[in-house]
């Protein structure tokens, strides 16, 4: 049996315009701060330590590590009134159906617990996964790939373990965890630049169900 386990942003869904105004509003209505996005650059990005990097020098660090679950908290209401079901990319419901039918499927992010069920739910994708690891189970994206490897296998060996992404930093997560790396190249990275990090397969589109199945056994 395989296990397909998929990242969220940008390989299911379309969320980047949610993201950065929730931030945005974030940082202004809990901690008073006019501050974007800001993704830390080498480092690891993941709701917490997004948060963390962005307010480093304008809020003092145990006030953001008090804060923290409020911000999520407030993050998550933003959420819950924009997400629509138009934010999946074409097809995927079909595609996760038919690799439900095949093995195991399961998620992980660099995205807090709280805001990934309700975007996931709000997006009618919620009961497509039989496990979800987030940020709030490892810091790093190695390290929540591994768990979520760890708690899908409940002593069974699979076959073949896909880790499915469209960041460099996915491909990087799959070769730590020996599973074979697939770059999904459709918002933000290219096929070529995520072959370049690693990749085994790419592709651009879940629109050919059976072009999908073909590359995924
Ligand atoms: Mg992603």
């Amino acid at each position: 049996m395989n296990l397909y386990l998929f990242d969220m942003d940008n390989t299911i869904l379309d969320v980047n315009h949610v993201h950065f105004p929730a931030y945005e509003r974030m940082y202004e209505e809990v901690f008073n701060v006019k501050e974007g996005l800001r993704p830390p650059k080498n480092g690891e990005r993941t709701t917490h330590s997004i948060i963390r990097h962005t307010l480093k020098d304008s809020v003092p660090g145990e006030k953001i590590e008090s804060q923290m679950e409020e911000a999520i908290n407030h993050m998550a209401h933003l959420y819950y009134s924009r997400v629509s079901p138009l934010f999946v990319h074409a097809n995927m419901p079909n595609v996760l159906d038919t690799l439900n039918s095949k093995g195991i499927v399961a998620l992980f992010t660099g995205g807090a617990r709280k805001i990934t069920n309700i975007i996931l739910k709000k997006t009618n994708l919620y009961d497509k996964f039989s496990h979800i690891s987030t940020c709030d189970d490892a810091p790093t994206r190695a390290g929540i790939v591994k768990h979520a490897i760890e708690r899908c296998s409940l002593g069974r060996k699979f076959d073949k373990i896909f880790v499915i992404g469209d960041a460099p930093e996915d491909m990087r997560a799959a070769k730590a965890n020996s599973a074979i790396g697939v770059g999904v190249a459709m918002n933000v990275y290219t096929k070529e630049e995520l072959l370049k990090a690693g990749a085994d397969i790419a592709i651009d589109s879940w629109e050919d169900t059976e072009s999908v199945m073909e590359q995924l056994k």
